[in-house]
């Protein structure tokens, strides 16, 4: 095809499915879907043998049509942090969704309802977090006024979030837990389903030693605050948490009962700065910018992605190791530009055209600045165009 300029860019897109990747114009998304595939069956495998079941979180790849594969690898359904993420999902054809988050805005939840009947209508599921008694009681009510346009009444999954160590979302483990199960039961539309207890912030603790010791100090949380709950006669069916950098622990504990890691699909160069607990399944990196050397000066040269290709907040990216670039530091050259310098001495400064793959530092924001992610098989250098993938909830942030 002949790229005018009225042809739209996923139609250009489109044209290059069986050609070359060296015909994918910069800066541009890749992802090698043979890395990637590896990663997917690594966890698979790894919840095989751990007899624990996995809810990617598709906050990460935001893509329907990613979340297919994963679920035809045999994850139980996907995790979503938005209710607008939710709702693509749903349209993409995934049928078991869990919001692990607190929506709050009842005009939200007058949405989450309605996708509750929904899904139960096409057999599948809905479930929510919560961790405040007023969000419990907005919900009930969102559920009971879309049941007055609904065929059949639905009943929403609600887990309890626990705070085991982030501060973010989440009551206290413990009575404050014990108290909201008692207001969940209280609406019909609604079922305890369990607790949620996920720590964020020990993802990214360096050592495998820091990750297991916050991991520790989460299941005695979740453990205790289950026994409280079941003191009362409430079964707590369910664990949910984990995320890549700690699933090992979670797991390990017996005590959780699903895991919602996401970036183990790509990984990013903050993940790869972690030490790996041998135990860890050998997640790579699938995620790569695709960019091109625009100039070559004496000591360094410039390449088409910066920080609008990229997020930064975890750091930039690294420059992955490839002839005829070799080794190369990535430096901020802003929105549009990164600043590539030689690594060793006598190491010739990149040339004009040369391409260059970037390992985006954090792989969620980074996937949410692009429409399309192009996957590649056969490797980045000689390999083809398989795909394109649609990030078809990029900027669903409501
Ligand atoms: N679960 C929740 C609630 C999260 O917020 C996140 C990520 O931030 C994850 C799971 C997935 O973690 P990761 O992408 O580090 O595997
Ligand atoms: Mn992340």
């Amino acid at each position: 095809m002949q790229p005018t300029t009225k042809t739209p860019r996923s139609e250009v897109l489109r044209a290059l499915v069986g050609g070359p990747v060296d015909a994918i114009d910069t800066p541009a998304l890749v992802v090698d879907m043979d890395a990637m595939m590896r990663n997917i069956s690594r966890m698979a495998e790894f919840a095989k043998k751990h007899n624990i079941r996995w809810r990617p979180h598709a906050k990460m790849h935001k893509s329907s049509q990613i979340a297919k594969l994963l679920l035809q690898a045999g994850a139980v359904g996907v995790c979503v942090q938005k209710t607008s993420e939710a709702e693509v999902m749903a349209a993409g054809g995934v049928t078991d969704i869990y919001i692990s988050n607190e929506v709050i805005a009842p005009a939200k939840l007058a949405r989450v309802a309605a996708l509750a009947h929904q899904l139960a209508a096409e057999s599948g599921k809905l479930a929510i977090a919560v961790d405040s008694p007023e969000g419990v009681r907005r919900l009930a009510q969102a559920m009971n006024d879309a049941r007055e346009h609904a065929a059949a009444a639905a009943v929403v999954d609600v887990f309890v979030e626990i705070d085991v160590g982030q501060h973010r979302c989440g009551v206290a483990p413990g009575r404050q837990a014990v108290d909201l199960v008692h207001e969940i039961r209280k609406h019909p539309a609604l079922r305890f389903a369990g607790l949620q207890a996920y720590h964020g912030k020990a993802q990214h603790m360096r050592t495998a030693q820091e990750r297991r010791d916050a991991i520790g100090v989460a299941v005695q949380d979740a453990l205790f605050t289950r026994k409280l709950i079941e003191k009362e006669g409430v079964p707590v069916d369910l664990i949910t948490g984990g995320g890549t950098g700690s699933m090992l622990y979670e797991t390990a504990s017996g005590a959780y009962g699903e895991l919602q890691c996401g970036s183990f699909l790509f990984m990013d160069a903050d993940y790869a700065a972690n030490e790996r607990d041998p135990a860890q399944p050998q997640f790579e990196h699938a995620l790569f910018v695709k960019t091109s050397v625009i100039s070559s000066q004496l000591r360094h040269a410039v390449c088409d992605a910066g920080h609008k290709s990229h997020a930064i907040d975890s750091g930039l990216p690294k420059v992955l190791a490839m002839e005829p670039v070799g080794e190369l530091e990535y430096a901020n050259g802003g929105d549009e530009h990164g600043i590539l310098r030689p690594a060793g001495e006598n190491q010739r400064v990149p040339q004009l055209d040369d391409t260059v793959w970037l390992i985006p530092g954090h792989c969620d924001p980074t996937v949410n600045l692009h429409k399309y992610i192009v996957g590649v098989t056969g490797g980045l250098r000689k390999g083809k165009v398989e795909r394109i993938i649609r990030v078809d909830a990029r900027g669903a942030l409501t």
